[in-house]
């Protein structure tokens, strides 16, 4: 891997952005604080705002628009559009243009835009600061949302959207509460500049820290810490291997606000055809990755040859279970399709399907119970290699 890279020359509308407002933050909200002070009403407000623009970003942005994992009514995407042009990150269009290149080459040094192999500090901001060649505008990915009349409208006035939701409403609500500088320094720079960092922490901090039980395949890590800050974004390494998946925190205690907005607007008709990963592949991945992990510790112990055996024993056991699964999801289609084909079936028929999806319900439910009874086996075998190398 190249070392010495020549530095592209520097942005000077993003350095303003991500330089300037940040340092103005610094110096001047403290100094505001000591001279004047601040309110309860102006930090409600900024947090207010700041979950907003977050959930805007992540839900919208993000999990709407970049992965479409659900579909959402034109109401929401209004919604999204407007508090998403007030984080400024940039429009819908090239943000998820971005992020789709993001997934799609993750993890590489000149076409994945955001790398966290090119360190810390490249994936957190430093890839906006300068021309590089991985940020040249290419829509090719992005054809769907070409044909999106919200995101057109978002992209093509986006500077005018931004500064409303930036600067003119901060100014209104100061109008409104009698203290105009110190609204404007809360609510409209220093919620800006928490918020572009909480979000930056998904390229960055969740590349590098946390767990990896999915995959280990990309740099991607789950870290329930992050996700607290990010709107439940970080749990990045299931996201990461299901990206379609409407949640990144998929057991019900992770913490994922975006997970739970999206939820709660398909109750009241905002947003529908949430996608969710069956829980056999989610198991599949747990113990795919498990395998990998014990097969590498066996590899290096000594005399471990028994135990190798053991385990390629359960890989084996891990396909059977897996082919078994693919085959009850074909059974499943071609029974769905027969059934559309003859919609009008005489109500003996319907019964007897219902016995026979309930058995089918069944089979999964066990083929995922033989996949939870495995991944204990497999976490046996790992500790018994321990106990032999200590
Ligand atoms: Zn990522
Ligand atoms: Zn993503």
């Amino acid at each position: 891997m190249s070392t010495v890279r020549s530095k592209p020359p520097l942005n000077p509308v993003n350095t303003a952005i991500f330089v300037g407002l940040p340092l103005a933050a610094l110096i001047l909200v403290p100094f505001w604080g000591i001279y004047h002070g601040y309110d309860s009403f102006q930090w409600l407000w900024a947090l207010a705002f700041l979950y907003l623009n977050g959930l805007s970003i992540t839900g919208g942005y993000h999990r709407l628009w970049a992965h479409k994992s659900y579909d959402a009514h034109p109401a929401l995407k209004w919604f999204y559009a407007l508090w998403g042009a007030g984080a400024l990150q940039n429009s819908i269009l090239i943000w998820s243009s971005d992020h789709r290149r993001h997934h799609r080459h993750v993890d590489h040094d000149d076409l994945d835009p955001y790398s966290a192999s090119r360190g810390l500090w490249f994936s957190h901001m430093g890839w906006m600061l300068r021309e590089y060649q991985s940020n040249d505008p290419d829509f090719s990915n992005a054809r769907d949302l070409q044909r999106d009349p919200v995101v057109m409208f978002q992209h093509n006035h986006y500077v005018a959207l931004t500064v409303l939701m930036n600067v003119g409403l901060p100014l209104l609500l100061g109008i409104w509460h009698g203290d105009i500088i110190g609204t404007v320094l809360v609510v409209g720079l220093l919620r800006l500049v928490v918020n572009h960092h909480v979000t930056f922490f998904i390229n960055s901090l969740a590349h590098y820290w946390g767990s990896r039980p999915y995959t280990e395949t990309n740099s991607a890590r789950d870290n329930g810490f992050l996700a607290f800050l990010t709107y439940g974004e970080g749990y990045h390494n299931y996201h990461h291997i299901f990206q379609n998946d409407y949640r990144n925190g998929i057991r019900w205690y992770q913490w994922d606000p975006t997970k739970w907005m999206i939820a709660l607007c398909s109750r009241v008709g905002l947003a529908s055809n949430l996608s969710r990963v069956p829980n056999f592949k989610i198991q599949r991945a747990i113990l795919d990755t498990q395998f990998e992990r014990a097969r590498r510790k066996l590899e290096r112990a000594d005399n471990s040859e028994p135990l190798l055996a053991s385990l390629e024993r359960e890989y084996q056991l891990f396909t059977e279970s897996v082919n078994q699964w693919k085959a009850l999801q074909a059974e499943r289609y071609e029974r769905t399709v027969a059934e559309l084909e003859g919609a009008i079936e005489e109500r003996k028929a319907a019964l007897l399907k219902k016995w026979e999806h309930a058995a089918l319900r069944t089979k999964f439910k066990e083929l995922e119970y033989s996949l939870k009874m495995q991944r204990k086996r497999v976490a046996m075998l790992v500790q018994q290699v321990q106990l032999q190398a200590a």
